[in-house]
């Protein structure tokens, strides 16, 4: 069997074209959507991250707003800026991109941010409604692979999950989603026994480990639905300075039923995401003057 392809660049495009749509809707009334970004320090991975986000908001007609620090600025300026952010009606959505350096307790600066305009979904009020099964502004990736799994009418009802890594900005949101929608969820970890006896009974494996080629063909059940999270750049090899996902596509698409590529599967359905929260930000902000 070679699996089918999950394409999240085309998913993305047809999302994002009604996002755009809904945007624009808004500007009509007068609300321009925007979201604010700040970046902090010098991390390379982090400028890509926010250079795509900005050029995303621009392509469906929503503001964005950059504010650069450099790594050693006062924490207090960072808490100041977003405390502004928070009082600015013109802004629907904040984010502080991670990972920030040393100084900064992230968790405080996440907590910082008005649950109304966390639009990465990452305050532990949105977290706890989430976990509640309330509406709130849910986590952009793992809110992405539910749009993936739904539009490839995979059915979750029933069906054995396992999600490999259990952050709480990708693992455990992950399956508090497949719970949500009647999975039977297993989490693994670095402290899992065996890895593998888990995953090859799994309907759906979603792998978000940070190692690269980590899930193998091997440990898949023939069929199963392969979500690969990972973004991981090759350091040596032939390779060297490609991106790669968490699944060994390779040897994964052999047995699979349906795959997700990297490039091009989950990391342009988390921008999508993004974009989405920043709208429904936007429209609730409307709808309350
Ligand atoms: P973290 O490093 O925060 O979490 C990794 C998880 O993997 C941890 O829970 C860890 O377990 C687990 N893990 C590590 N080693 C093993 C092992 N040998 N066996 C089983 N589990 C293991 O990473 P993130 O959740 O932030 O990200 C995961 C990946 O997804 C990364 O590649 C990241 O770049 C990517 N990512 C992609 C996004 C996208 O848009 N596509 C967005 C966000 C992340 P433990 O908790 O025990 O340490």
């Amino acid at each position: 069997m070679t699996a089918s392809i999950l394409d999240g660049n085309a998913l993305a495009a047809t999302v994002r074209a009604e996002i755009a749509q809904g945007a624009s809707a808004l500007i009509a009334q007068g609300v321009t959507p925007c979201l604010a970004v700040l970046l902090v320090g010098d991390n390379p991975a982090s400028a890509v991250y926010v250079r795509n986000k900005v050029a995303a908001c621009e392509k469906a007609g929503v503001r964005s707003l950059k504010f650069e620090y450099a790594s050693d600025v006062a924490a207090e300026t960072v808490f100041d800026k977003i405390a502004e952010l928070n009082a600015d009606p013109s802004v629907h959505g904040i984010l502080v991109q991670l990972p920030l350096p040393k100084h900064f307790d992230e968790n405080k600066v996440l907590e910082a941010i008005s649950p109304a305009k966390d639009v990465d979904g990452f305050h532990a009020e949105n977290f706890g409604l989430l976990l509640q099964g309330r509406k709130s502004f849910y986590p952009c990736t793992p809110w992405g692979v539910m749009k993936m799994l739904e539009s490839a009418n995979v059915p979750l009802k029933g069906a054995e999950a396992v999600v490999i890594g259990r952050s709480n900005i990708v693992g455990k949101p992950m399956a508090v989603m497949l719970l949500s929608q009647g999975a039977t969820v297993t989490v693994c970890h670095s402290q899992t026994k065996d890895l593998a006896f888990h995953t090859r009974r799994a309907d759906i494996v979603v792998a978000a480990v940070g190692k690269p080629k980590f899930l193998t063909g091997d440990m898949i059940k023939p069929g199963a639905v392969v979500i690969d999270v990972g973004i991981n750049r090759l350091q040596d090899g032939p390779d060297a300075g490609k991106l790669c996902g968490d699944v060994d596509f390779d040897s994964a698409k052999e047995v699979a039923s349906l795959i997700t590529p990297v490039p091009g599967g989950v990391g342009p359905m988390t921008i999508t995401m993004l974009l989405a929260n920043t709208l429904e930000s936007a429209r609730r902000a409307a709808a309350s003057r």
